[in-house]
């Protein structure tokens, strides 16, 4: 301090002004790094988010692209499995979509055993789990057991409503059914038996899984018993297995007292509000003889 009485004026003068050019420079400097680094901050704030769009639009076509790959594999799979099935006959797939399998000679659709016209038994097949011994080339009792089951379960219902059913006809074996047949040709020629009887092995009586009611006549679907059957069955698990008017997908005639056992979500689909559809028609599956 002693130094500054030494100095004139004009030199303190000069040296304030240094000394307020040295502030403001620095003062400036500090304010430009200041505005620099944020410019450089939110630019590279503005790239990141820029970067994670640019990342989470390309993850968003990375899934679209896995996903076409997968599901072009699948339909190829589909396609290679329909394909090398068709020519193996070991797995097919009917006409709207159900899975047919050939198990021992044995054809399922969806997991339901089908004999009709196009799908035969193997002559040595018995029902697979009867209610009671097969011991018998034709019988009511040794039904599938779960059939057996629904069935009395029905009859109590009928029963209780003042109704009389009762089956008349239930399993019949192979060889009950080539004594049928013949019998049927003799008398009304191959064209005709095979409009209301079934060749050896295509009959469904072989499964075990049907039965006719009381009396196997047209009559039959106008008693009580017939009306409440059509428009009861389902409940229990049956489907009217030939249906009115069907005649062109079952091969069959109208039987009103035919029914198969389905499992109750199969038979209302078949029930159709009313409107019974056949096997054939639900599962996309002809019934055809082949000659
Ligand atoms: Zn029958």
């Amino acid at each position: 301090m002693a130094r500054h009485r030494h100095l004139s004026r004009r030199q303190r003068i000069v040296r304030r002004n240094r000394i307020i050019l040295a502030c403001t420079s620095t003062i400036l400097l500090i304010a430009i790094i200041v505005i620099i680094s944020i410019a450089v901050r939110e630019r590279n704030s503005k790239s990141t988010n820029n970067k994670e769009t640019e990342n989470s639009v390309t993850n968003t076509q990375t899934n679209e692209s896995t996903d076409n790959v997968t599901n072009t594999d699948r339909e190829n799979i589909s396609s290679t499995e329909a394909s090398s099935e068709e020519t193996t006959a070991a797995y097919k797939v009917t006409s709207k979509g159900f899975k047919i399998e050939e198990i021992d000679g044995i054809t399922y659709v969806d997991g339901v055993l089908i004999a009709n016209k196009t799908y035969s038994l193997p002559g040595t097949f018995v029902p697979t789990d009867p209610d009671q011994p097969v011991t018998e080339e034709r019988s009511i009792k040794c039904l599938d057991k779960t059939l057996m089951s629904a069935w009395n379960t029905m009859h109590k219902d009928a029963s209780a409503k003042g109704l009389n059913l009762y089956i008349s006809s239930g399993y019949r074996s192979y060889n009950y059914q080539v004594t049928v047949y013949n019998t049927y040709v003799r008398t009304d020629g191959v064209a005709k038996a095979d409009t209301y009887s079934s060749r050896p092995g295509h009959s469904e009586h072989q499964t075990g899984l049907c039965f006719d009611l009381n009396t196997i006549e047209d009559s039959f679907q106008y008693t009580d018993e017939g009306k409440w059957v059509n428009d009861n069955c389902y409940k229990y698990g049956f489907c009217i297995r030939f249906p009115k008017g069907k005649d062109q997908y079952t091969g069959y005639q109208y039987e009103s007292w035919h029914l198969r056992y389905v499992g109750v979500d199969l038979a209302t689909k078949l029930y159709n509000n009313g409107d019974w559809l056949s096997l054939e028609e639900f599962f996309g599956i002809t019934s055809e003889y082949p000659n």
